[in-house]
């Protein structure tokens, strides 16, 4: 045996670490392997929108909630930064105005603390948005930005230093407890916490192949640092948005906006384009997304797709600098009904994937469940 541990986790993205970092928290003797020399899976490729308002009413969003505040505990700790801004949602056409002024309406009851501003206050909170033809928007305080590359390579030399075991370059082939079988050797493990992202075919292929479980791929940008240390403050979303996040449908105004941008805006439901915009720790601005729900990722890039997100980004966004440093594309697995896949195919393995869009935001707060669940 190479080693031997209570808890193995597979894969070092944000799941596999905030899980690994809830058992070491509870005491237990914890090795991660992740297969890369480094993640480079969605963790590092995302906007870091920790993003509570996103989620729907209930369970999510108290998972959400909870998940904000364990991600200010263990950023703290390890000394990484995180941007506890807020968000804004601003709207521009009377639908999206009307989505936002009822949400403000019935958020708070259904525990979003949430407010309706006038353009003039959303102009006093952010000098990123454009005034012309403002209608007003949604402020939130509840959401904050991480930044994902200082994270996920930041992360692991804090969960070190708990004493959890970090294998770099080392694939998890196969799991047959007590035994995890890697590339580099075998360990003895108690339990095992699989994170493994969108990888379907290394461990439990046909469990996944049944799974239900999709793909789904995102174009992203991101400008270089902006001049003269420029501030986006809040995180931004805009109309589009309205029709990702389940939270809006609390709102029966949404079907008239979503009816109207199916008329008047196709291609954005074609490459189910909204836009999001974040800002990293040096200052860049991320841009992004499209969706593209296939088994088989298109390696290759649209650039028409890209054009989109930069052509809705223009309608309320103001930046200092436009210029696209970096293009991307990351991918995400995602269940169409659950909001994330578990599974124990075996006893004393816990698969935890499929969080879709949300991953960032509901990760430690998952984690802190699944410790609960099996400890
Ligand atoms: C473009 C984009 C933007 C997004 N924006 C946001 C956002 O702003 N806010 C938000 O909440 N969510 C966002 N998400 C979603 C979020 O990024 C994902 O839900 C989350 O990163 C998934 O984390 P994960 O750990 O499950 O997967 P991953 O980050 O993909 O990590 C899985 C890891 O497992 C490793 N692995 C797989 N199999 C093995 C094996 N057998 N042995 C060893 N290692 C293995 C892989 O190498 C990989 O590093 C976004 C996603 C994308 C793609």
């Amino acid at each position: 045996m190479s080693g031997r541990a209570d808890v193995a986790v597979i894969g070092g993205g944000i799941l596999g670490l905030s899980h690994a970092w809830a058992m070491a928290k509870r005491g237990k003797k914890v090795v991660l392997f992740e297969r890369g020399l480094r993640a480079s899976g969605a963790s590092i490729r995302n906007f870091g929108m920790v993003w509570p308002i996103g989620q729907p009413a209930g369970m999510m969003h108290q998972t959400a909630l909870r998940s904000a505040a364990l991600w200010r505990e263990v950023l703290t700790a390890a000394k990484l930064p995180f941007f506890p801004t807020g968000s804004l949602h601003v709207g521009y056409h009377e639908d999206e105005a009307e989505v936002l002024r009822e949400f403000a309406e019935k958020g708070p009851a259904a525990g979003y603390p949430c407010a309706w501003q006038n353009p003039a206050q959303i102009l006093e909170r952010s000098d990123a948005i454009r005034p012309d033809g403002l209608r007003g928007g949604l402020w939130s305080e509840t959401e904050m930005t991480v930044d994902p590359r200082r994270v996920i390579a930041g992360l692991p030399e804090y969960l070190t230093e708990l004493g959890v075991e970090i294998h770099f370059g080392e694939a998890v082939r196969r799991i047959q407890l007590p035994v995890i079988e890697t590339a580099r050797g075998a360990w003895e493990v108690d339990q095992a916490i699989v994170c493994s992202g969108d990888d379907f075919e290394t461990l439990y292929p046909e469990l996944f192949a049944v799974s239900g479980l999709i793909r789904c791929k995102l174009q992203m940008m991101r400008t270089a640092p902006q001049p003269d240390h420029w501030q986006l403050g809040p995180a931004l979303a805009a109309g589009l948005t309205l029709r990702f996040y389940k939270a809006f449908r609390l709102c029966a105004s949404l079907e008239s906006l979503k009816a109207r941008v199916a008329r008047e805006k196709a291609p954005y439901d074609e490459w189910a384009i909204h836009v999001l915009v974040s800002q990293t720790a040096d200052g860049a601005i991320t841009l992004g997304d499209s969706h593209e729900y296939s088994q088989t990722v298109d390696i290759f890039d649209r650039a028409d797709v890209d054009d989109l997100i930069l052509r809705e980004a223009e309608t309320f966004l103001q930046l200092p600098d436009w210029r696209i440093a970096q293009r991307w594309h990351g991918v995400y697995s995602q269940h169409p009904e659950k909001p994330f896949f578990e599974a124990e195919p075996e006893p004393g393995v816990h698969i935890l994937t499929g969080v879709g869009g949300s991953g960032m935001t509901l990760s430690f707060g998952l984690a802190e469940r699944t410790a609960e669940n099996i400890l």
